[in-house]
């Protein structure tokens, strides 16, 4: 299984990564983490990520390609994997296709989490969180009991500065114009599958498998 998983933020895209490399034993491979495991081990690439990193600018495409082949030439990544936040861009996909093909590999399927963003919207400006033991709360899914209050303590919800609507808005037009293309480039292979994320999170997994069979 040789899996790439897109999904607009708040899609429920983590959630599934979990149960996917789980059900199918393969490792999660995602951008953040080659990041972070380099830049501990101080590795020769690692060092040029956080030189970007330190100076608060982005990772140059070359270079996140060159991590990204380093960490699918690892042993663990041969039979199989899923990669999510990678690729983003229709370049970035062409250049996993030449990863794959020096190895004569090809993916297995692209697994596209499909949300309205109208939904999406909803999900994330309703809700409200407790600073004080994290506690999660939506005002139309799952209220507290009382207004603004936590539940299990008693202390005043809040909403994040990110779940803000005009935030909220510009995170997910952000996230469909640039990976619009990279889905249009997927579809053109065959390789997409499309699945509908707004269902409960059972019934979408459920739907991954039955797609994945
Ligand atoms: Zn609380």
């Amino acid at each position: 299984m040789k899996l790439v998983i897109l999904g607009p933020p708040g899609a429920g895209k983590g959630t599934q990564a979990e149960s996917i490399v789980k059900k199918y034993n393969v490792p999660h491979i995602s951008t953040g983490d080659i990041f972070r495991e380099n830049i501990k081990n101080d590795t020769e690439l690692g060092k040029k990520a956080k030189s970007y990193m330190d100076k608060g600018l982005l990772v140059p495409d070359e270079l996140v390609i060159e991590l990204v082949e380093d960490r699918l030439n690892k042993d663990d990544a041969k039979d199989g994997f899923l990669l999510d936040g990678f690729p983003r861009t229709v370049a970035q996909g062409v250049s996993l296709d030449s990863i794959l093909d020096k190895n004569n590999e090809k993916l297995t399927k692209v697994i596209n989490i499909n949300v309205d963003p109208e939904i999406l919207i909803e999900r994330a400006v309703g809700r409200r969180i407790c600073k004080s033991c994290g506690a999660t709360y939506h005002v139309a899914f799952n209220p507290p009991k009382e207004e603004g209050i936590c539940d299990k303590d008693g202390t005043k919800l809040i909403q994040r500065d990110d779940d803000v609507e005009e935030t909220v808005r510009t995170r997910i037009s952000v996230y469909f114009d640039q990976t619009a293309p990279l889905i249009d480039y997927y579809k053109a292979q065959g390789l997409l599958m499309d699945i509908d994320g707004s269902q409960n999170i059972d019934k979408v997994f459920e739907d991954i498998v039955s797609g994945l069979e």
